[in-house]
């Protein structure tokens, strides 16, 4: 763990020394105590400059001792707290992350790429869920009872009540590189409030964050068993899952589909909760005049979107429609705005946009960009390929900002069905229609968050109604609501995050209901006294 106080020390202006030849081998936190795999194990790198900053291994762990640790004295220590005490774990750990922001942005920028205000976005937005979730305790609707008794026999003696009761198992939480600290925290406030023990298992390119989180979170005293960190390679983990275990996975569409096809998770009948990729559309209404509190809005948005964590949110815009009318005017507007960003090493001032997370992320979106090009036109950016970063060296994950033009919507092909996970949005012409937005928007079959910019209220109607089904959640961009707009790409942890189809089936925060996914739903059927004096 050396490097990782090299950092600490160096936010506290004592001696930095922080180079390749100190790489460190990040150590899980696993039955109750830190150990390091065998062997290598795989890099993490600042991906600004390539330089390695740690490994992490999971080789020869025994992961389903992990797990029965997690769910014998995890469950044990979480299920023994009340409700209110689990409330205040909450609030501990958003302290602690609070207390040590400086430092843990820090690495966000390091190991993430992340510009400053990116770090801000992923820690802050942890700590700011686990906060949000510690006050959930004081909620009449988080009680144990489902609903109100029913009658079920001759006379009120007889009656049923739904509750609500932990599951058994651990939470085994599996996260995307993009959000290491709030993807970690979006999930395990919700399975801590419900009485779950937490196994969490961060994308091994960018874990530094939720390593340190970690360390900090051990050192402040955890319930014994309630947290456990999995830093490296997932191995066997999934083979020794259970019928009361939750996963919930966030990432690519393909490895959800591994999981869901494990042979443990399908036999034991494991609950899987799956966020995966998102085509989100930006639909801009034919009444907005682009310089209105409206239109800047909209064009607010989509280059926030676009640039924000370099594009690597899974709620990016990707898809902008615009009325045919209004192409040109937004074309100019799009572009104008993405010719300011300043890109390059994140920690250096003034830059806007940093790399992508890692080589193959880079590889991956200039593939993607060469996928689009066959059925779109440049606007500004052109293959991606030409950046000439701030302050590296030529060294450095960075791809430029890329608007891409489709013309025809009858003809999106490639548009509606790949996401390019960088800073790449398509503009797409359509005839102001709201059926004809409602139908292009639902067209890759399910979606996270996709928003409409208007005044015009039988068109918004007609708009998100049509939109809605497909998604988890719509954003409504309008002249009233401008001023204090977070825009559609921020998760609230009082809104559901989640979406259907291709965006995964899952259903994460959205307050109360987020803490549903790690419990029982049980009929109980008896007498009254007696079901009174198992629930009170
Ligand atoms: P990924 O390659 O699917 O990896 C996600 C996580 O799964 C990582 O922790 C990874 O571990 C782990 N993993 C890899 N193979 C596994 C297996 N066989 N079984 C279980 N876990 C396994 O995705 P990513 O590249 O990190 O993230 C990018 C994708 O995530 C994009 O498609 C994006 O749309 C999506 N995403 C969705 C949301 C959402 O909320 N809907 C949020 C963020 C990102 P290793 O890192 O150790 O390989």
């Amino acid at each position: 763990m050396q490097s990782l106080f090299v950092v600490s020390e160096a936010l506290r202006g004592r001696k930095v020394v922080y180079s390749a030849s100190m790489t460190t081998a990040l150590a899980s936190f696993i039955q109750g105590k830190w150990q390091a795999g065998n062997g290598k194990g795989r890099p993490l790198e600042n991906p600004a400059t390539e330089e390695v900053l740690a490994s992490a291994s999971t080789s020869g762990f025994e992961f389903s001792a992990v797990l029965d640790y997690a769910r014998e004295v995890g469950g044990q220590s979480l299920q023994k707290m009340n409700l209110k005490q689990r409330g205040e774990l909450l609030s501990k750990l958003a302290a602690v992350m609070a207390d040590n922001r400086e430092e843990l942005l820090k690495l966000a920028q390091l190991n993430g790429g992340n510009t400053r205000g990116d770090a801000k976005f992923d820690v802050d937005g942890a700590s700011g869920t686990l906060a949000a979730y510690s006050k959930y305790v004081e909620s009449e609707e988080l009680t144990i009872r489902d609903g109100e008794a029913v009658l079920v026999g001759r006379t009120s003696r007889l009656i049923g009540q739904h509750v609500w009761l932990p599951r058994k198992g651990a939470a085994i939480l599996i996260n995307a590189f993009n959000f290491p600290a709030w993807g970690f925290a979006e999930k395990a406030a919700c399975a801590l409030l419900a009485g779950m023990p937490v196994v969490c298992k961060p994308a091994t390119a960018t874990a530094l964050v939720a390593h340190r989180m970690f360390e900090l979170f051990v050192e402040a005293g955890i319930p014994e068993g309630s947290l456990s960190l999995i830093c490296g390679s997932v191995g066997d983990l999934l083979n020794h899952v259970t019928s009361q275990d939750v996963v919930s996975f966030t990432g690519s569409s393909d490895t959800a589909k591994t999981i869901r096809t494990t042979d443990s998770v399908i036999n034991a009948g494991t609950t899987v909760n799956v966020e995966a990729d998102s085509l989100n559309a930006a639909v801009l209404g034919p009444d907005v005049d682009l310089f209105s509190e409206t239109g800047q809005l909209f064009l607010k948005d989509v280059v926030k979107d676009m640039t924000q964590k370099t594009g690597q949110k899974c709620t990016a815009i990707r898809r902008v429609l615009v009325p045919a009318s209004a192409v040109e005017g937004v074309c100019e507007e799009l572009a104008s705005r993405l010719s300011e960003v300043k890109i390059g090493d994140p920690t250096a001032k003034g830059i806007s946009m940093g790399p992508v997370a890692t080589k193959k992320q880079k590889l991956d979106v200039l593939a993607g960009i060469a996928r689009l090009s066959a059925d779109t036109e440049a606007v500004w950016g052109g293959d991606g390929s030409e950046v000439t970063p701030e302050g590296t060296n030529g060294k450095g994950y960075f791809v430029s900002p890329v608007l891409r033009l489709a013309k025809d919507p009858s003809n999106l092909g490639i548009v509606n069905e790949h996401e390019v996970f960088g800073p790449v949005a398509t503009l797409i012409v359509y005839d102001g229609t709201a059926s004809q937005a409602a139908k292009i928007v639902a067209a890759p079959g399910g979606g996270l968050v996709s928003s409409v910019y208007s005044d015009d209220k039988p068109y918004l109607r007609e708009a998100v109604l049509g939109m809605a089904p497909y998604h988890g959640r719509i954003y409504i961009g309008s002249e009233k609501m401008a001023a204090q707009s977070p825009g559609p790409g921020t998760a609230l942890p009082s809104l559901l995050h989640g979406g259907p189809g291709r965006a995964g089936g899952g259903e994460e925060l959205g307050g109360i209901r987020g803490i549903r996914l790690y419990q029982q739903r049980v009929a109980l059927q008896g007498d009254k006294s007696l079901l009174k004096s198992i629930i009170d």
